[in-house]
């Protein structure tokens, strides 16, 4: 029986609470044949309060060592004045960094049994279904030069570079042709090439790429403003987004919002395939922070957590079956009016983080 490494890293507030949710679905299906193999470890104020780093070379190599690394959440005022280089964020930097992380996968889903709580009316959102793929190692977040500058009269200048690479637009391309297969088929890739260089090049890139590999795959140009827009007016004629860092980061929370809570968004970061082993190193998230300010209280929703999960069986374990059948039944435990406070309707019972873990597992 294949075994399946799983680093956990829970880290702060609500982090190790909703991981404590996973750890039960790990035990399910190893109870039913499948080899999950678990280790935890400290990352963030965690890490920091044990060892004072933000994550320590023992859990780096475990993270190397590891098919796939599940992270709970970071953070917290408790360590707001620590030093910047081991503040507890920084943990996750490097763990991006030395996993070469390029890839960040953002689903956004609208269940139907949720579709009243979306910034958007019922119609625009039930059944919503889309993926946005972001860059994320590039662009202007990391381009040089990167410069605050005083003149010599007093004034500042700032200077941020928007640069990438033929090589790095490729990978990420050819990410989301791989994804939209998968799906319905079709890429939507968001740049701004009316205005910028980087974009002319993304455009480009991306059509070579479709045209060589994916040409069965449909592909739409689109400019990254009028993408925002049409996420709101009619985002359910996306199915996968491909775009920069920046863009991306954007575009995302805006379909973050399309879905409801933050409690309930899960997310994957990708490296690159091994040319050899054919395995690549991941680690899955939700997208939510430590939430301080329910942390400890047992209210924390449990599904952004569980929905990372959930990718990280699809996406390194190839356990499409077992993914299908955990979104299924997280979807029954919705609709059945199982909820936790932040997703419950106003004036109605909302349950726990264990007892909506708990219901995941039952419906099982
Ligand atoms: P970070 O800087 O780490 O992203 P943040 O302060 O921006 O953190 P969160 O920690 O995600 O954001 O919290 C934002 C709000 O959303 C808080 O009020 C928090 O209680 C709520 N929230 C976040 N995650 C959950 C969850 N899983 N279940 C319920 N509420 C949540
Ligand atoms: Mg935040």
């Amino acid at each position: 029986m294949a075994t399946h490494k799983l680093l956990l890293l829970p880290g702060d507030g609500i982090g190790p609470e909703v991981m404590r949710e996973v750890e039960k679905l790990v035990r399910w299906f190893n109870a039913r044949g499948l080899g999950f193999e678990t280790e935890t470890d400290l990352v963030g104020g965690a890490a920091y309060d044990a060892h004072k780093v933000s994550i320590s070379e023992d859990a780096m190599k475990r993270a190397q060592a590891a098919d796939a690394v599940l992270f709970g959440a970071v953070g917290g005022a408790k360590w707001d004045n620590v030093p910047y280089a081991v503040r507890p964020e920084a943990g996750l930097l490097r763990l991006r960094k030395d996993l070469g992380l390029f890839a960040n996968l953002r689903p956004a889903i609208c269940y139907p049994a949720l579709a009243d709580s979306s910034s958007l009316k019922r119609e625009v959102v039930e059944g919503l279904d889309i993926m946005i793929v972001r860059e994320l190692t590039g662009g202007v977040y990391f381009g040089e030069p990167k410069e605050l500058v005083t003149l010599e009269d007093g004034s500042q200048r700032a200077v941020d570079t928007q640069l990438y690479t033929t090589g790095e637009i490729e990978r990420i391309t050819r990410v989301a042709f791989d994804l939209a297969k998968k799906r319905r088929n079709k890429v939507s890739s968001a740049e701004k090439s009316n205005v910028m260089k980087t974009g002319v090049l993304w455009r480009q890139v991306v059509s070579k790429i479709h045209k060589a590999e994916f040409a069965d795959v449909q592909l739409e140009h689109v400019l990254a403003d009028n993408c925002a827009m049409q996420l709101v007016r009619n985002p359910k004629q996306f199915d996968v987004i491909v775009t920069d860092n920046l863009f991306g980061d954007i575009l995302s929370d805006i379909a973050a919002m399309l879905t409801g809570s933050l409690g309930m968004l899960p997310s994957a970061s990708l490296g690159a395939v091994d040319p050899v082993t054919g395995s690549r190193k991941a680690l899955y998230e939700p997208v939510h922070g430590s939430a301080p300010d329910i942390a400890g209280k047992g209210l924390a929703n449990p599904l952004a957590m569980i929905g990372s999960f959930g990718m990280a069986l699809r996406y390194s374990f190839g356990l499409l079956d077992e993914a299908d059948l955990l979104d299924k039944a997280t979807a029954n435990v919705l609709a059945s009016g199982t909820r936790t406070k932040d997703i419950a309707p106003p004036g109605t019972n909302a349950v726990g983080t264990q007892e909506l873990g708990d219901a995941i597992v039952k419906e099982l």
